[in-house]
């Protein structure tokens, strides 16, 4: 499978397409959220559906305390899953570390906002690490 096909097997234009900054405005009201995975202050995982098509998303966040300063970098890599995977995810089958490695055909928007710097916005395809934040 090419990665342009692996790029349109998931989602909608609403909550897939081409655009990052439409993708990421459209986060607050476009998804519903189905389930919390990890609830802490410096790494959460919840699982999201897309209002319009369904499809189901995972937003990992994850937060660094940085002791320089009161400025924390932060991340955010919202991910598509398949059914399976989400149900893997929220049972606790399918480890939130191990979210990453299905990045590797898989494009995930990835919002990364370092110390001090401004934030960046971008779609990405490839494995990602998950660390738990702190
Ligand atoms: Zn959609």
């Amino acid at each position: 499978m090419s990665e342009a096909e692996a790029a349109t097997e998931f989602g909608c234009a609403q909550c897939y397409g081409e655009d990052a900054r439409e993708a990421w405005d459209r986060q607050g009201d476009g998804f519903e959220r189905e389930a919390r995975v990890v609830d802490d202050s410096h790494f959460s995982v919840t699982v999201r559906r897309c209002r319009a098509c369904s499809q189901r998303f995972v937003w990992i966040f994850t937060e660094f305390i940085d002791w320089r300063g009161g400025d924390d970098p932060q991340y955010d890599t919202i991910m598509p899953l398949t059914d399976t995977e989400a149900a893997e995810l929220v049972a606790g089958t399918l480890s939130p570390l191990d979210l990453g490695a299905l990045g590797r055909n898989r494009r995930h928007l990835d919002h990364d906002w370092p110390s001090g710097g401004p934030a960046r916005l971008n779609w990405k395809t490839g494995t990602f690490r998950v660390v738990e934040g702190g």
